[in-house]
């Protein structure tokens, strides 16, 4: 600790013009006419010297000991190194070549005497800011602020009342605040700060910053941006957010519209330096911290030093009217606000019920799940946030197939969004690697890719290539198949199609159901016993003959018929003798979640002529592949262009490796085979407990409960299924349903899922099963 003694308990200097003119020429050999400026605890004169050079001389208090003078004048070194473009003052020194020279004054002190060059600007009421200079000052904050990463100075571990990290320490000055009203609400500043922010602050990444970005330290130019800052002596080692608190609190007191104008700066910060999730949750309480320090320091100055006028005035009434906007206005409102600020969004989070009735009104064909849905914010990992902070366990979504927000694959979108985005008609490594990651993966003879950005356009695709390859026009799908929104793959999906509708060139087999349907689980070679109805199948096409035959490995919307083995290897011979192709849908069943390969075909014996692949591919961002044989791709002709303009762009292909890569790196594969191991087993315990639980299937982290009325029987409990994911989901599980009867509970999470994870599922669904 260099020093205890604070300076604001220490009188300032008060030295005359004349006396200060003396001790400029005698310490730096400068003379000119000296205009006193405004000083906290320091005196500050504007030299204007006869050769027309101007500087700022300064004379502190003697409170500030040569270590911290030492630091400040390394900062502004350094700063001046790594930023070189920022507006600081450089440091002129002494006659003798010392940054600052021991002046005694008539008390016996020695009060250090510093030059520095000046900086043009003047400074500005808050009220003159408009939102773009208050954007350009959060942005100078944050420069500043890596300015200042790398330094370190022994004197750093420096305290000082304004030092908001410490603000728990001034509930004792609470009693200087005349005003009952006033110290209530600085006292409920403390409060909140005890509860919220001290907890939380000693885990966030911290260093030497300025500390007192306010108005009276900023010099703007014409333009109202920052030409100058000053004033280096709060500088401590703090959380860096402190400095962005100060600079909300400091530069926007006095405006009636302060919150939303720290939108603006906290959204000037953030475009330079991103603020970490804790970080900007705790900045409201920061600035109100901020703003408490003002009324308690100001009111303890004033009885300390009754004869001294400072800037406390009018500082310390807009700091009450700040903090009286914040609390009207509700502080975690105002956390919430700024939350979203800093997260650099286009869209301010609205409440629940009105989001929803205009979600109705615009949108009124996009569904939602739930009676009552989630209105969810955030997600991490396997969890998801709603705008109420409630966290629930999202046990349905393969999107996030490496977690909700993976920052390795956060990093390499925002990275990639940063340096190039255009779309794949110049020649770019991303999509060159991505194509060969992907072949690598699979058989040798599926050798061509091409990227598109939904598994419906892989699909249309598939569809559109396997024409062109054998000529014909029909398709094969399972029952209750689903493949896509096109118009092309709504044809292919009979979950989508209108009650007895179906378009005449695609013919349908019963999915391999070996639980309810034709041909059982107990009987020998069941799955080939369905894969037979290929060509019935094939028979009712006609004229159309078959093109393809499209298959999700995993019959998802069939209800999770997984595993039937030797299924698919059989229906493709069947289709091939038909002269047909067989398209692997690996759309849900991909990527790993199998927990035998990436690939759900993989080991099936069964040899797609094209696989497509969607949905967790880009963890969250839009992109899609198809991957066939380059002859069965050769078979479109040469003048039709496969190319979609966003398909294979820089991002969607940074995300796809991103993805590739953790999912290697983090054994995702191998998790979903054992996490999805110990779950199944968990899952089948229940049934022993529940009757309600026919059947359970799957593999990896795709499982289906399938819940029926009555066991013998095998009728199934549709409604029961929908009220079981709607009860979960109001103990925070989210699951969903699929089949044709809508009765098996579909879990499929996220495959960094664990086994505490799984744990919590099994309960929840024991407890809700236990309770219908
Ligand atoms: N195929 C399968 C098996 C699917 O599950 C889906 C989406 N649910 C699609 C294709 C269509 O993909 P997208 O929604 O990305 O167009």
């Amino acid at each position: 600790m260099v020093q205890r003694v604070d300076p604001l308990a220490s009188a300032p200097p008060a030295f005359g013009d004349e006396e200060a003119g003396k001790i400029l020429a005698a310490s730096f050999g400068v003379t000119g006419a000296l205009t006193a400026l405004a000083g906290e605890r320091d005196q500050n004169f504007r030299v204007d010297a006869g050769d027309g050079r101007r500087f700022l001389f300064k004379i502190s208090n003697p409170a500030d000991s040569p270590p911290i003078l030492g630091m400040q004048a390394a900062a502004l070194r350094h700063i001046e190194q790594v930023d070189p473009g920022l507006p600081v003052m450089r440091t002129l020194p002494g006659a003798a070549g010392e940054p600052w020279v021991a002046v005694p004054g008539p008390d016996g002190r020695a009060y250090p005497a510093r030059l520095f060059t000046f900086l043009p600007g003047r400074t500005v009421a808050s009220t003159a800011l408009t939102t773009g200079a208050i954007r350009s000052f959060g942005q100078t904050t944050a420069r500043l602020g890596r300015a200042l990463r790398g330094f370190f100075h022994p004197a750093a571990d420096y305290e000082i009342l304004w030092d908001i990290s410490r603000f728990a320490a001034l509930r004792p000055l609470l009693a200087h605040v005349a005003d009952g009203a006033r110290r209530a609400r600085a006292e409920r500043a403390l409060d909140r700060f005890d509860a919220r922010v001290a907890p939380v602050l000693p885990g966030l990444r911290a260093q030497v910053i300025h500390a007192d970005m306010s108005l009276e330290n900023a010099l703007l130019g014409d333009d109202l941006s920052v030409s100058g800052i000053v004033d280096f002596g709060d500088m401590t080692h703090a959380a860096l957010v402190c400095d962005l608190a100060v600079a909300v609190a400091d530069v926007l007191h006095g405006r009636d519209d302060a919150i939303g104008a720290a939108e603006a700066m906290i959204g000037g910060y953030v475009a330079v330096t991103p603020l970490d999730e804790e970080e900007a949750g705790l900045l409201g309480d920061l600035v109100a911290a901020r703003l408490a320090t003002e009324i308690l320091v100001t009111a303890w100055r004033r009885d300390l030093y009754p004869d001294h006028t400072d800037r406390g005035g009018i500082s310390e009434s807009a700091a009450h009217a700040f903090l009286a906007l914040i609390e009207a206005a509700g502080p975690d409102t105002v956390t919430g606000r700024f939350r979203e600020a800093a997260g650099g969004l286009p869209y301010r989070r609205s409440a629940t019920g009105p989001l929803l009735a205009r979600r109705r009104r615009a949108l009124p064909r996009s569904p939602l799940f739930y009676e009552h849905p989630v209105h969810l914010v955030r997600g991490e990992g396997a969890w998801l946030f709603d705008a109420a902070g409630r966290r629930y366990l999202d046990c349905y979504n393969n999107v996030p197939v490496v977690g909700h927000g993976h920052p390795r694959v956060v990093r390499a979108v925002a990275e990639q969004q940063r340096l190039l985005a255009t779309h794949s008609r110049y020649l770019h490594e991303a999509i060159v690697e991505l194509a060969e990651r992907l072949t690598a993966t699979l058989p040798p003879a599926l050798d061509a890719v091409v990227i598109v950005n939904s598994g419906s356009e892989a699909n249309d695709l598939a569809w559109r290539v396997a024409r062109a390859a054998t000529g014909r026009a029909g398709a094969v799908v399972t029952s209750y198949a689903y493949h896509g929104l096109t118009e092309a793959t709504a044809a292919l999906s009979p979950e989508e199609w209108a009650a007895g509708e179906r378009p005449g060139h695609v013919a349908t087999v019963p999915a391999p159901d070996g639980y309810r349907g034709a041909h059982r689980r107990e009987a020998d070679g069941w799955p080939e016993r369905y894969a037979a109805h290929v060509d019935d199948a094939v028979r009712a096409l006609g004229s159309h003959g078959v093109a393809a035959m499209f298959a999700d490995p995993a019959f998802t919307a069939d209800g999770i018929l997984a595993p039937a083995p030797g299924y698919l290897r059989a229906a493709a011979r069947r289709v091939h003798e038909h002269g047909g192709l067989l398209v692997a849908d690996e759309v849900q069943a991909g990527h790993g979640r199998s927990g035998r390969h990436l690939w759900s075909c993989h080991g099936s014996g069964a040899e797609p002529d094209m696989v497509v692949l969607g949905k967790p591919m880009g963890n969250g961002f839009p992109v899609a592949a198809l991957v066939a044989s380059s002859a069965v791709l050769g078979a479109v002709p040469a003048e039709t262009e496969l190319f979609s303009t966003f398909g294979g762009n820089p991002v969607a292909c940074a995300a796809a490796l991103a993805v590739l890569a953790v999912i290697e790196d983090e054994g995702l594969v191998a998790n979903a085979a054992e996490t999805g191991g110990y779950l199944r087993d968990g899952l089948l315990a229940l049934a022993g407990r529940h009757a309600l639980i026919g059947d359970v299937r799957g593999e990896g982290l795709l499982l289906g409960v399938e819940l029926v009325a009555d066991r013998a029987a095998r009728a199934p409990a549709g409604a029961r299924a929908g009220a079981v994911a709607e009860a979960m989901r109001d103990r925070g599980v989210l699951i969903g349903t699929t089949g044709p009867d809508g009765n098996v509970l579909k879990i499929r999470p996220p495959l960094v899922f664990t086994r505490e994870q799984a744990d919590l599922v099994l309960r929840v669904l024991d407890e809700v099963l236990a309770s219908g």
